[in-house]
């Protein structure tokens, strides 16, 4: 089983998609097994979002991002990196198409919705920066 870190976004949390999105993982039998709603903290989307911080939209990006509380949450399923982020579509929501999250729920290339791990090292860290070992459930399956 993989693990993979999501977080609805504050353009989808203001609009009210929490649970519509939830729903999509449960769908797919993808499994919850750690969630909180907070507000990230400035030094953390830093870590986050390390690989974009010389990219023009990346004061623009962290703005957005501490807007509102997100939902941060990790998901565990078979191949469950891979299959969210098809699930989620395309960056930008405006590309992505009807039946994604993104093309369902988001609204441009930075107001998209969600955010999902890319890869096997993504996830990782991305874990270790949101959720402590004691707040992951292991559920027996
Ligand atoms: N982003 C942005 N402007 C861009 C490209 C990306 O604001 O031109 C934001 C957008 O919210 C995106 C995030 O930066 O989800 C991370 O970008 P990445 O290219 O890693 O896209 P993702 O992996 O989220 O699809
Ligand atoms: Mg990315």
């Amino acid at each position: 089983m993989e693990r993979t870190v999501v977080l609805i976004k504050p353009d989808a949390v203001s609009k009210g998609f929490i649970g519509k999105i939830i729903a999509r993982f449960e769908k797919e039998d993808f499994l919850l097994i750690a969630a909180k709603f907070m507000r990230l903290p400035d030094d953390l989307l830093d870590d986050w979002y390390e690989h974009h911080k010389e990219k023009p939209f990346f004061a623009e990006l962290k703005s957005f991002m501490i807007s509102t509380p997100i939902m941060a949450m990790l998901w565990e399923g078979k191949d469950a990196i891979k299959r969210v982020r098809k699930l989620c579509g395309p960056t930008d929501a405006t590309k992505a198409p009807k039946g994604t999250i993104r093309g369902d729920y988001g609204e441009d290339v930075q107001r998209n919705a969600i955010h999902a791990s890319e890869d096997d090292h993504a996830a990782s860290k991305e874990m270790d920066l949101i959720f402590l070992p004691h707040e992951i459930q292991e559920w027996k399956r």
